[in-house]
């Protein structure tokens, strides 16, 4: 009794049943890329559960490379066939916020393995300390670090101008936020800048149109990935705990549940600043 009840715990299929109900998303189509979303890499990491250990996001490149992984960015996903079930073997890499850490930690490493990455980078803060990652004191790059990136074949994407939560802003602040810091970050590397990743992963269909209207033509979802499609790709978190095979497996791994891409979501829903906007939220409602 004590066994099967157990088993039955434990199952996939519980376990997927499970997930569905606590995040109410279905399994991603298998066609679809998927990616993975990093924030910083340090030799020491501290407390923050979005560090990566340089030692660790090393030696998952170093298993791409031996692998033979090809890494695309997200508009390269976008332009090669990216609804071809012929996706095997190629990763996408991206990091939020744009912080100092890409340029000065984590590009020697993509370098020594020749892999790629999307920056994305916010319209208003370059050089700073990050207002909202304020236990770690993380700084934001500078306009020559973000060329820099752009120089050694990096795409550099948007991440709004002020990293505000999107779905409670008015259709004009939205439009603000996508369209003033795509021409700031374009005037910064002279090329155009089409992918998109939302702050705290907040976004609405509403939302993906206006930033469509604006001109982008691909984006990131860290929530929301029963909605993933042309254009839309979901991407897992990569979090302190986990291993570089850990990291392999939230980017190749196509079966329509696993424990690591759950507790990936599960930190997703979690994040930190989820708690702040929606305590603003009920605050202003
Ligand atoms: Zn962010």
């Amino acid at each position: 009794m004590y066994l099967t009840t157990a088993l039955l715990c434990t199952s996939p299929l519980f376990l997927g049943a499970f997930s569905a109900l606590l995040f109410g998303r279905r399994g991603i189509p298998s066609t679809i890329p998927t990616g993975l979303l990093f924030h910083s890499v340090l030799p020491k990491p501290g407390l923050e559960m979005s560090h990566v250990s340089l030692r660790r996001f090393e030696r998952f490149c170093s298993m791409l490379s031996e692998r033979q992984f090809t890494s695309l960015t997200v508009s390269g996903t976008l332009s090669a066939d990216s609804h071809s079930s012929s996706s095997g073997n190629r990763c996408m890499l991206t990091f939020d916020d744009g912080f100092q850490s890409v340029a000065t930690i984590a590009a020697p490493v993509l370098q020594r393995y020749n892999l790629k990455a999307t920056v994305f980078c916010l319209g208003n803060h370059f050089g700073t300390l990050s207002q909202w990652d304020i236990f770690s004191g993380n700084t934001h790059l500078t306009k020559q670090e973000i060329r820099t990136l752009f120089n050694m074949g990096h795409e550099i994407g948007s991440h709004s101008l002020t990293h505000a939560y999107l779905p409670f802003l008015d259709t004009k602040s939205v439009r603000t936020e996508l369209a003033d810091s795509k021409n700031i970050l374009e005037d910064i590397i002279g090329n155009a800048v089409t992918s998109l990743s939302f702050p705290y992963g907040g976004w609405t269909p509403a939302i993906w149109e206006i930033a469509q209207e604006t001109g982008y033509t691909a984006a990131t979802l860290y929530r929301g990935h029963s909605r993933a499609g042309r254009g839309l790709f979901p991407v897992y978190g990569v979090y302190q705990y986990d291993t570089p095979g850990d990291m392999l497996s939230k980017c190749t791994d196509r079966a329509s549940f696993s424990l690591l891409r759950a507790r990936s979501r599960m930190m997703a829903h979690f994040a930190r600043g989820t708690p702040v906007w929606k305590y603003r939220r009920a605050y202003h409602s």
